[in-house]
């Protein structure tokens, strides 16, 4: 089966991709991964990317494109994989339509792990760290017993400046934006599959098993 992963920063998508792949066994694919494997093995794409990024510049969708189309091509995809991080555009996904064509197959389920924008500010904002041993907690999920104080040492606890509500709002407001059109793009397929993800981990991800056994049924 072959799938994409997506949804806002904090929605938890990293995690679900781990349990995903450790159930299924199919490759998790990031874009960084695939950018830092084509730099590594020296391919001719992996060289025009690399002297993007080098200069600071972003790399251009033909290049990014390319180095998809040769990772989806090798065997270890032969039965399934997990994009993340890719699409961005709706330009992309046009071509992953095609690359999916002249392979054979197709894109057969996207996950949008879904939570409301403000409980994602709320999770993202909570993180505190100590600034003397730099031990984190998170003022719902994992509170330290005294407010402001670390309980492993006693050092005081500090918001990262990532982390601050301005910076985190943008990031979403960014993300909400580029991923809107996706959404979209998807629904109008079929294939996109929206996720509650405002629950436990392991409620999010019996929801994921439920929709991969009703679309490979
Ligand atoms: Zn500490």
């Amino acid at each position: 089966m072959n799938l994409i992963l997506m949804g806002l920063p904090g929605a938890g998508k990293g995690t679900q991709a781990e349990r995903i792949v450790a159930e299924y066994g199919f490759p998790h694919i990031s874009t960084g991964d695939m950018f830092r494997q084509a730099i590594k093995e020296g391919t001719a794409l992996g060289k025009q990317a690399k002297a993007f990024i080098d200069k600071g510049d972003l790399v251009p969708d033909e290049v990014t494109i390319g180095i998809v189309r040769e990772r989806l091509g090798k065997e270890d995809c032969n039965s399934g994989f997990l994009l993340d991080g890719f699409p961005r555009t709706v330009q992309q996904a046009e071509a992953l339509e095609e690359i999916m064509e002249d392979e054979g197959g197709k894109i057969d389920a996207v996950l949008y792990i879904d939570v409301d924008p403000d409980k994602l500010l709320k999770r993202l904002t909570g993180r505190r760290i100590c600034s003397n041993c730099g031990a984190t907690y998170h003022l719902e999920f994992n509170p330290p017993k005294q407010a402001g104080i670390c309980d492993k040492c006693g050092g005081e606890l500090k918001q990262r400046s990532d982390d601050s509500e301005a910076t985190v709002h943008e990031r979403l407001e960014v993300n909400m934006k580029q991923q809107q059109p996706l959404v979209h793009f998807y629904s109008e397929k079929g294939t996109l599959k929206k996720i509650n993800g405002d629950q436990p981990i392991d409620q999010v991800f019996r929801d994921v098993k439920a929709i991969l056994g009703a679309v490979f049924d």
